[in-house]
Parts: structure tokens; C-alpha cells; sequence
């Protein structure tokens, strides 16, 4: 792509934007948007930048992407720096839902609608919160577990304390989970908070609890890379395989693992949509269209207004029909190694 921008002359580039009836690239008129990724660790997000930014160019927009890395600090700097630029709509991944206040203030004080992606930030009263429904997502992994195993010792492993969607996935699981330990069938060993979703930290937790030889029979893990550290914990005990195991994301190796019968589930998101969607909407809102969305979330001071998209729950029996139908995964990547 490179090369062929190279040999196009601009002024072909132009009278070619605009016999489209766009606004050529790069041009001062053209509608901007920053997107402030709070990490791109895990697989999905690349996809989100790349859906969304792609997304965003169709309809004539330029997308200005930042990655804070999981700090905290270098967001708020992000987020100052494309305020600086100009954006006319912010869309943050907030790596922390309360610090990340303070850069939604920022934003609405220089006049700039924002939409928190994926992570609602609290308090703080965003235009728009556009994600996939965590609380669905726990209990989703909470009743994949009890049909398979309604007993024993269950091991907790959530993600970041500070992302929302781990509190939100923890009510969805409670509610599925709590009969069943008040019953005396379920167990909790432990509930731990994996701080920025590290997988280090699934697989430490995991190793503790094998080495005090105390028996699980199930691992609730918050999302996929937690399940790989779980699993790598299970695999040292030669466990893997034996305890149960849930996820979320449905990254490649998760659906591999789930083939190989080391993971028993995770939670499919298609964030193809989930990009779209927040660039349509990011593109409307600074154009000054209003947009109209079916409910609202509390973010404990406002209920802003709020587009969720239904979680899927997947493992061997729907895999096909599910992440390999949709071209999320290619049947050749997931069972041809
Ligand atoms: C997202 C998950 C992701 C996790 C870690 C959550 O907020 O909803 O899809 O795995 O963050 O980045």
C-alpha cells in the first residue's frame, strides 16, 4: 500500500476523493476522532482498532489511535494530546473506570462528545457507553460450569479490579453460583483479582492453590489469557484437561485449547460489530446527528445512554457454528496443526 501511495500523484488522490464526494485524507476538514485504547495486550483489541479505524475511513473520517500500555499516567496524557489535535468525538477504552473520569471532563470541557468502548467509565456521565453485556458474559461462564460440574471446589479468577466489566461479570456469575454454594454443592477456594488482566497472575494464583494440594474441580477464569495462565498451572500438575475451565474472547488459542479438551469454554464477542456500531455512531455524533439507543446503564452518578450487543457462550459442540461460521477464526487455523 505503501509503494502505490508513493507513485499516485496527490493531486490524482484528490480529484479522486472527491469525485467520491468525500473529504480527501488528511484534510483539515475532515472529521477526526481519537481512539485511546487503555491496552492492546489481548488479540481482540487489534481487531476493535482495526475494525473501527477502517470502519471510521469508509464514511470520511480520520481516526488518531493511542495505547496507554495499562497506565494509567500515559492515558490521561494520551487523551490530552488528542484534545490537543483537534478530535471533534472521543472513544476510550478506559484502563481504570475512575481515574479515566478525569479525561471525560477534559473532553466535555473542550466541547467533545465521548463513548466509552467495551468499559463504562463511572461517575462521569460519557455520551454514549457502546459494549457487550458483561454481566451476561459471567453468567454465561457461571452456567456453563454448573451443567458440567454443579460440585466441589471452585476457583475464582477475575480480571482487573479496576476494569468495570470485572465487577459487571462477577454479578453475573454471583447470581448463577450463590444458590448452589448456599446450598453446600459449591465451594469457593478463593475469588482473586488479576490486577490489568495479567495472565502471570492466573497462573501464580493457580500454582498456589496446586501446591498446598488443595483439589479443583473448576476455574472460573475472567477471560481467555487468565485461562491459558490457569491452564499452564494445571499443565505443570498434569491437571490440564481434568478441571474446568472458562474464558472469554475466544482468542485462536483459547479455541484451540478447547479443541484440545484443556479448555472447556469461552465467551465469543463478535467485536466486528461491536467496532462498527461505535464507529457509525462516533461518526454521527460529530457530525451533530443525534443517535437513539435502547437503554441506559447507571454509572453511579448518571444513567448515560447505553447500546449492549448478547455475548455468546461457545465450546466444542457450537464452535463451528459459532466463531468458525462467522470467519472469526478460520477452521484451518483452529483444528489444522
Ligand atoms: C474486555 C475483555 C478483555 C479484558 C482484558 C475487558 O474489559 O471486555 O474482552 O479480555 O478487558 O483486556
Amino acid at each position: 500500500a505503501l509503494i502505490i501511495l508513493l507513485v499516485i500523484d496527490t493531486k490524482e488522490l484528490k480529484s479522486l476523493s472527491d469525485s467520491r464526494g468525500r473529504e480527501p485524507e488528511g484534510n483539515n476538514n475532515a472529521i477526526k476522532i481519537g481512539l485511546s485504547m487503555g491496552t492492546l495486550k489481548e488479540d481482540r483489541w487489534l481487531r476493535d482498532r482495526d475494525i473501527f479505524v477502517a470502519r471510521a475511513k469508509a464514511l470520511g473520517a480520520d481516526v488518531i489511535v493511542q495505547n496507554a500500555n495499562n497506565n494509567d499516567e500515559d492515558q490521561a496524557e494520551q487523551v490530552r494530546y488528542l484534545l490537543s489535535r483537534g478530535i471533534d468525538v472521543l472513544v476510550i477504552v478506559p484502563n481504570n473506570r475512575v481515574k479515566s473520569a478525569d479525561a471525560v471532563e477534559a473532553a466535555k470541557k473542550a466541547g467533545v462528545k465521548v463513548i466509552a468502548y467495551d468499559r463504562l467509565v463511572l461517575k462521569s456521565n460519557v455520551d454514549l457507553y457502546i459494549s457487550f453485556d458483561s454481566q451476561e458474559v459471567g453468567r454465561l461462564m457461571a452456567q456453563a460450569l454448573v451443567d458440567k460440574v454443579p460440585y466441589g471446589n471452585y476457583l475464582i479468577i477475575n480480571g482487573g479490579i479496576s476494569d468495570n466489566n470485572s465487577s459487571l461479570i462477577k454479578k453475573g456469575y454471583d447470581g448463577v453460583l450463590e444458590p448452589f454454594v448456599r446450598a453446600g454443592k459449591i465451594n469457593i477456594i478463593a475469588e482473586e483479582w488479576a490486577e490489568d488482566w495479567m495472565s502471570e497472575y492466573a497462573f501464580n494464583t493457580t500454582e498456589k492453590w496446586l501446591k498446598k494440594g488443595t483439589k479443583i474441580d473448576a476455574i472460573l477464569a475472567a477471560n481467555d489469557m487468565l485461562a491459558a495462565g490457569a491452564i499452564r498451572a494445571l499443565s505443570e500438575y498434569k491437571l490440564s484437561g481434568d478441571v474446568i475451565v472458562t474464558g472469554q474472547d475466544a482468542e485462536a488459542t483459547a479455541c484451540q485449547r478447547i479443541v484440545d479438551g484443556t479448555q472447556f469454554m469461552t465467551v465469543y464477542k463478535p467485536v466486528d460489530r461491536l467496532a462498527e456500531a461505535a464507529s457509525d455512531m462516533a461518526v454521527k455524533m460529530a457530525k451533530g446527528e443525534s443517535i437513539s439507543v435502547p437503554g441506559t446503564i447507571y454509572d453511579g452518578k448518571y444513567d448515560v445512554p447505553c447500546y449492549m450487543l448478547k455475548p455468546i457462550a461457545v465450546d466444542i459442540d457450537n464452535l463451528d457454528d459459532t466463531v468458525i461460521k462467522d470467519g472469526f477464526h478460520n477452521y484451518d487455523e483452529i483444528y489444522g496443526r
